[in-house]
């Protein structure tokens, strides 16, 4: 049965889950799973609290589906970056997310939050929380893009290198598209990504 540390948050376990699912679909929500699980891996491999790892993983992406106007009306509202506002959800779910896990889960743990918070981008300094949840979320068990056992293997054997692998291959493919690279993930990339000044 999913049981999560209550130790948290005022709500039980199961109102924890219950809100996480009536906010996201179904996959949404498995994926949530597997990262959990696969942080509570990490976090045996590395030596850190493994139930708190299984909560911050399971609620990463708790407002994955929260609505465009929903996140406008926080960013606005809520003292965040008002540069947000030129970037788009992909972005807005891990750092605006934090506001919606404090409101809807009671969530108010800092080490928690500045973990959602940094998950799709990364940063370049990094809690060991930081790290497993980042990692987690990209080599979850329902992940299937090419290249994704060896993102696995490199994360198991050395946690700072799979967030090197993470961040040069997630670049790699934005740069593929041509996609806009949020200046954050840039920095990560250059603290744990690159190999080379030159
Ligand atoms: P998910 O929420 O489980 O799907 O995973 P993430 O939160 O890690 O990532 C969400 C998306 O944001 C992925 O498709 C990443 O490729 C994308 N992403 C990460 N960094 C950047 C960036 O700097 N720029 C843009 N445009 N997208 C990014
Ligand atoms: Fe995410
Ligand atoms: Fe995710």
């Amino acid at each position: 049965m999913l049981h999560f540390d209550e130790t948290y948050s005022p709500l039980t376990s199961d109102e924890i889950i219950a809100k996480a699912r009536a906010n996201m679909d179904a996959s949404r929500f498995e994926h949530c799973i597997g990262v959990s699980e696969t942080a509570r891996h990490l976090a045996h491999l590395n030596g850190y609290d493994e139930n708190k790892a299984a909560l911050t993983g399971f609620i990463h992406d708790y407002a994955k589906q929260v609505s465009d106007a929903d996140f406008i009306a926080a960013i606005k509202t809520q003292g965040f970056d008002l540069e947000l506002l030129k970037w788009n959800r992909l972005i807005w779910h891990g750092i605006v997310g934090t506001y919606f896990i404090k409101r809807d889960l009671k969530i108010m743990d800092a080490e928690i939050l500045r973990a959602v918070w940094y998950h799709t981008t990364g940063a370049p300094k990094m809690t060991a929380l930081d790290k497993i949840v980042f990692v987690a979320d990209y080599i979850e068990p329902r992940r299937s893009f090419a290249g994704v056992d060896q993102a696995r293997q490199v994360s198991f054997a050395n946690l700072d290198a799979g967030v090197g692998y993470e961040l040069t291959h997630t670049l790699e493919f934005l740069l593929a598209k041509r996609a806009r690279i949020y200046p954050q993930t840039l920095l990560a990339y250059n603290v744990w990504g690159a190999e080379k000044g030159e």
